[in-house]
């Protein structure tokens, strides 16, 4: 079976690392590990958005790729951005092997709401399988329901399921080296 890894990208909670790790294989047919390394994220940082590069810490994830792995998932809680956008929930390797998401803005504190782990765990779940999907060859679906139908806020992503349609499904590329 593919094995996707999870790259921890600064410091990130354990728990919901370990969370996301048990909940990816029901949805995409992966075996999931986290991986003991950590990438340091400070040389992406960016002084005036106070932001961090999300493309860069793609480029430096390629040093943690491991013989085996189908896919590698960097996981963080500092907020992401690429250049064009305020902010990205995640970005991918159009057909891999790289992938990342941050959840910084899937917490509800960042919209001045009290804490909520589970809600937090399902928003990131949704967004990694979107994210390797990517990786996986699949553009965006119109179905509002598919995983893969995009999100521009917090909003979105609780509207979707944590599933690929049927169409998005037939079409992921497992064939991809
Ligand atoms: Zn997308
Ligand atoms: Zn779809």
């Amino acid at each position: 079976m593919k094995r996707v890894q999870l790259l921890p990208i600064g410091k990130v909670d354990a728990e919901l690392l370990g969370g996301l790790a048990a909940l990816v294989p029901d949805i995409l047919p992966v075996q999931c590990e986290v991986l003991p390394e950590v990438l340091d994220p400070a040389p992406a940082f960016h002084g005036e958005r106070l932001q961090y590069h999300s493309s860069e810490l793609l480029r430096y994830m390629a040093r943690f790729l491991r013989p085996g792995a189908w896919r590698l998932l960097g996981v963080t809680a500092v907020d992401l951005y690429i250049p064009i956008l305020t902010y990205v929930f995640g970005e991918a390797q159009l057909e891999g092997p790289c992938a990342i998401v941050s959840y910084h803005r899937l917490r509800q504190e960042a919209y001045g709401l009290p804490a909520d782990e589970d809600l937090l765990l399902d928003r990131l779940l949704k967004e990694s399988v979107h994210e390797l999907a990517h990786t996986g060859s699949l553009l965006h679906c119109e179905d509002y329901q598919c995983v893969m139908s995009p999100s521009h806020g917090a909003e979105q992503i609780d509207l979707k399921g944590s599933r690929l349609c049927a169409a998005c499904f037939r079409r992921l590329n497992w064939a991809a080296p």
